[in-house]
């Protein structure tokens, strides 16, 4: 039997391809965003220790409320903004369920979103499955938000924007004067804002991560989301948050309780204690930033061009001085021949344009940048 397909151009996402070619030819893998170090023993052990003690059944359908209040506190520290748990927060399967909920909830049939280019890959699918159309607006040629092609992407078809800052891939961030366009813009259009934070504890050289929490016209149209996959090192434990005014959460849960009705209690409980020292996440700049200048410096010594990273864990290099290979077949080269897997940054876009650039997730042990620089270095040798 066959069905009309509802995401006719998507096949297999692009990390896992490269995370399986990887796999095939011992690549070593700074392809898809993970770290191959584990996480605070503390964490684990939160875990079980809830496991044991019995937390092992539906939790309310918002999230532990345990979470969502500590969920709360670490927004207020931050960006000493309120959000009321009861309401207001949301607990979910990581945030890719939490930005496909939010679009469900906001999206009719018709309604367009803007989205900017490069765009993570789960954005535009899930905008199609809502039943709106997707209105990519191009960075600038340094990556950055172009306000004046934003503006005029906006339409009265508009319902809602997509911000994604720390930035994956281009690991540039949000500056005041964005967040101003942005305010001014989702007020003239009375615009939606779906903003994903999921890289929030990673910005670097004592940058402050903006928050669209923190501005209060955009708190009151913003679902802001983030991922303790990100956070804590655990990305295969998808669990994340949503917050928002009530007046949207109301309509989130009223899509989350039907895709998944709940996210598994005993993270949530052993996240709930974990929460409790800041430490961790405070400390997760300085963390990435010295694997950052630690990759950074070695691939000055290759032939690879690295862009400058402000967020993220991810680097992207322009290799055109090395070859003329497209980014997807460089990725592939790369990985098969060189032993490195990366990304191609054309996946990052709906029309597929080839900047001869890819990127590299720096998530990982010292050795293992140090083995993949080493293989790096033989680059200048081809070319
Ligand atoms: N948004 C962005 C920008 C991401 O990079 C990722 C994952 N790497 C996600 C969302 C999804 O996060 P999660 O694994 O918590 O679903
Ligand atoms: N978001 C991660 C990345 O950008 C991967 C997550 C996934 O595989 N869907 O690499």
């Amino acid at each position: 039997m066959k069905i009309e397909s509802k995401l006719p151009s998507v096949g297999t996402t692009i990390f896992t391809v490269m995370s399986a070619l990887a796999e095939a030819h011992g690549a070593i893998n700074l392809g898809q965003g993970f770290p191959d170090f584990d996480c605070d023993r503390r964490l684990v052990d939160a875990v079980t220790e809830a496991m044991t003690a019995g937390h092992n059944q539906y939790p309310p359908m918002a999230g532990v409320a345990a979470l969502r209040e500590a969920i709360a506190r670490k927004i207020h520290a931050i960006h000493t903004v309120s959000y009321d748990p009861a309401t207001e927060v949301t607990v979910t399967a990581g945030a890719t369920q939490a930005l496909l909920t939010a679009l469900l909830a906001v999206v009719r049939a018709g309604d367009e979103v803007i989205v900017i280019e490069p765009v993570y890959d789960s954005y535009i699918p899930g905008i199609e499955l809502a039943g709106g159309r997707a209105v990519t607006v191009p960075m600038t040629a340094d990556y950055r938000i172009d306000w004046d092609r934003v503006e005029a992407a906006a339409s009265p078809a508009t319902r809602a924007i997509m911000i994604n800052s720390p930035h994956n891939p281009t690991g540039t961030v949000i500056d005041a004067a964005d967040v101003e366009r942005l305010a001014a813009l989702a007020e003239r259009h009375d615009l939606v804002v779906i903003s994903d934070e999921v890289y929030e504890h990673m910005v670097f050289d004592g940058v402050a991560h903006r928050s669209l929490a923190a501005h209060p016209a955009l708190r009151e149209r913003s679902f802001v989301i983030s991922s303790f996959g990100k956070t804590f090192h655990v990305t295969g434990w998808k669990v994340g948050y949503c917050v928002a005014p009530a007046a949207l959460m109301t309509e989130f849960r009223k899509v989350h309780q039907f895709n998944v009705f709940t996210v598994n209690t005993p993270m949530q409980v052993g996240l709930a204690s974990y929460l409790e020292d800041p430490g961790p996440y405070l400390g997760l700049a300085d963390f990435y930033q010295a694997r950052r200048d630690r990759f950074l410096a070695g691939l000055a010594a290759t032939a690879l061009r690295a862009r400058p990273c402000e967020g993220t864990y991810f680097v992207v290099c322009d290799y055109s001085a090395i070859s003329d290979l497209g980014d997807a077949d460089f990725c592939r080269w790369l990985t098969e021949t060189i032993g490195v897997a990366a990304v191609p940054v054309s996946a990052f876009r709906s029309d597929s344009r080839d900047e001869r650039r890819i990127r590299f997730c720096f998530a990982k042990r010292e050795e293992t940048l140090d083995a993949a620089l080493a293989r790096l270095a033989r680059l200048g040798d081809t070319g």
